[in-house]
């Protein structure tokens, strides 16, 4: 267990640091989580802390049900959609929470994200749909967030941001990155005339592809 633990608090915390420097994220806000499955542990970023500044110790270790088993910080806020994530979804062992600007927008207007572009669909799945309203930190946001997510890798929280899951924490950023990429160049599509959406056969088509190469790679 312990050397799976520690490699996940260092992949937290490097990936911290990426999510400022790409500008996901401003400050304390946000925040990253790994499910080791086999341990049942969930390692996730301590509450209000600077990505600048966190490092692999400052990372909190809890089960499944919240609570604490390692670290002596407090937990994010936000760990009870964490956990509803791991919960209902057995492919995903990583979750990334972010407040990016433009998707964060798409959240605002309450309006779901079309994966315009190709990488999107692969890598959600399908447009990325936004989860009803509900106080941050709460178990009804868990609740809207798992319930908006669905099968797919990406989901909005309404007036809020982004939250990502991927097979791995990797896979989760990533799909943060693609999806706010897609955000900018579907607002701007819609401002140059009117965006063609890509039909749903092919999207289904684009993320069985991606599955099941990414697949053969691990
Ligand atoms: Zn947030």
């Amino acid at each position: 267990m312990e050397a799976l633990v520690v490699s996940a608090k260092q992949r937290i915390a490097e990936l911290g640091r990426k999510m400022v420097s790409s500008g996901l994220v401003a400050g304390t806000w946000g925040n990253i989580s790994v499910f080791i499955r086999q341990e049942g542990l969930v390692v996730v970023t301590p509450s209000g802390m600077d990505y600048d500044k966190i490092q692999a110790e400052d990372m909190v270790v809890v089960d499944l049900d919240g609570k604490l088993i390692d670290g002596s910080r407090k937990a994010s806020s936000e760990t009870p959609l964490h956990l509803a994530i791991y919960r209902a979804r057995p492919d995903v062992t990583g979750v990334v929470h972010t407040h990016s600007e433009v998707a964060s927008s798409f959240a605002v207007v309450r309006q779901r994200i079309e994966p315009v572009v190709e990488d999107a669909a692969m890598l959600v799945g399908g447009a990325v749909e936004v989860a009803e309203y509900a106080l941050p930190g709460t178990e009804d946001l868990a609740f809207n967030v798992v319930a908006a997510l669905g099968q797919r890798n990406a989901v909005l929280m309404a007036n809020h941001g982004l939250v990502g899951v991927g097979a791995t924490l990797e896979e989760a950023f990533t799909v943060c990155q693609v999806v706010e990429k897609c955000a900018r160049i579907y607002a701007w599509s819609c401002l140059l005339g009117t965006p063609v959406l890509l039909p749903d056969e092919d999207i289904a088509k684009l993320s069985k592809v991606y599955r099941s190469s990414y697949g053969q790679k691990k």
